[in-house]
């Protein structure tokens, strides 16, 4: 067990006031990828959803650990070693407060939000799930919170449970209401839609599933870094973030879970520093949150998760939070109002993403044409081929914000998809 007594964390920078205004140019002097031409045009970052971009102090704290304190953790007795391990320590900390959790060791330090939730399907759906039993999903579920508890379902001869959505790309309630019964065993759903910028109900979707004695996992992949989440006030069992996706370094993450349920969840993986003892005949395991930790962790990324999330303390997330509605919303006027395009996910809670097709015009081909303008976006399915079934399109192209993005850059967007439009007719 580790104690996190004795950390010396780095002072947070206090949030700024809320009523301050949003100096947008100045939040874009943090990121220094933004300062550069593509195609010979500006560079229009609205690939946000899979991948946002890195402040400068992630840069910074991620090059300081690897030039003055990279060393293995936890297992080391030497003066690098401790302070790797107070670093790693400490973004665990941070990501706990951001969180609002209980306590540090219900934040378990993964990759993504893809192997946060092969955690849980390992850890609680191989020990709780039996033949007979059911796993309740959504329709707009992300491929990495289908496919893992597809594959548990399989192997234990339990069935997946598909809460329906509408046309305009929202959860169906009392459907999901009517599929909860006494063989469901856990409901897994994400926050926000990654395809679709839907917000979903999620601390209603918890209680219900509470009141049949359910656990809900959270993919809150998408929600993180666009909303403030406060994991005791969802009641959420699980919460799943990625920080690739909130402006830290690939390789990082948390799955928060309850103790009560990490502690009575087999461990992941196998292997270093996640035991208690060792013999051939018998292993124990370490508590939390070593036991979900095996082998040596993405100690420079995670400590980044930890410098991105001071970063966005720094800024004002409510600020933040605000002013993505707003940008969303101006983006939003703008493009459905332009002849031949039509948007896909018209949900009345949205957050960060605009999903849109073309009349005659495949996704890829204005991918490709937006980027000759300097423009990032993503055409595809996004990894949510059930949504592309449902919505009865085979793909579409998604702009997806964050709070570094402009309005002028929504006015570029505009322009190329006219361009597009031109080129097609
Ligand atoms: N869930 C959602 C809603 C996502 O948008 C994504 C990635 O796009 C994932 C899960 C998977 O995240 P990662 O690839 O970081 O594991």
């Amino acid at each position: 067990m580790i104690s996190t007594e004795n950390i010396l964390l780095e002072t947070p920078t206090p949030e700024p006031p809320v009523d301050e205004a949003w100096d947008v140019e100045r939040i874009r002097d943090d990121f220094p990828v933004l300062r550069q031409t593509v195609n010979g045009k500006p560079l229009v970052y609205l690939d946000n959803a899979a991948s946002s971009q890195v402040p400068q102090v992630v840069v910074d704290r991620g090059a300081r650990y690897l030039e003055e304190e990279h060393s293995n953790i936890h297992r080391g007795v030497h003066y690098l070693s401790m302070r790797a391990t107070t670093a790693y320590e400490g973004a665990r900390e941070k990501v706990k407060r951001f969180l609002n959790a209980r306590e540090a060791k219900e934040c378990i330090f993964v990759r993504g939000a893809t192997e946060g939730i092969n955690l849980v399907m390992h850890g609680y759906g191989r020990k709780f799930v039996s033949e007979g039993d059911e796993v309740i999903v959504s329709a707009m579920e992300h491929h990495a919170n289908i496919v893992p508890w597809q594959m548990l379902c399989e192997e234990k001869g339990a069935r997946l449970r598909v809460i329906p959505m509408n046309d305009a790309g929202e959860l169906l309630l009392d459907e999901y209401d009517a599929l909860l019964n006494e063989r469901t065993k856990i409901v897994a759903v994400n926050h926000i839609s990654n395809a679709l910028g839907t917000v979903n109900p999620v601390k209603e979707i918890i209680a219900t599933a509470h009141k049949h004695g359910v656990p809900v996992l959270v993919d809150g992949a998408q929600s993180a870094p666009h909303l403030a989440v406060d994991v005791q006030d969802l009641d959420c069992d699980f919460f799943v973030l990625s920080g690739h996706k909130m402006f830290a370094p690939t390789g990082s993450g948390i799955i928060y879970g309850k103790a009560e349920w990490l502690e009575r969840m087999n461990p992941f993986q196998g292997g270093g520093d996640m035991i208690r003892s060792v013999t051939f005949e018998k292993t124990t395991y370490a508590g939390l949150p070593t036991k979900f930790e095996a082998g040596t962790p993405a100690i420079a990324s995670q400590i980044g998760l930890g410098a991105a999330i001071d970063y966005l303390n720094s800024i004002g997330r409510e600020r933040a939070v605000a002013y993505e509605k707003e940008l969303l919303a101006y983006a939003t006027a703008k493009i459905s109002a332009i002849e031949g395009v039509r948007i896909i996910g018209t949900a009345r809670e949205k957050a960060s993403v605009l999903s849109f097709v073309i009349e005659d015009v495949h996704p890829h081909d204005i991918g490709t044409i937006l980027d000759q303008e300097g423009i990032a976006v993503r055409a595809g399915h996004h990894c949510a081929q059930p949504v592309m079934q449902r919505l009865k399109v085979p793909a579409t192209a998604r702009a997806s914000f964050a709070f570094y993005n402009t309005k002028e850059e929504a006015d570029a967007l505009a322009g190329a998809i006219e361009k597009v439009i031109e080129v097609f007719s």
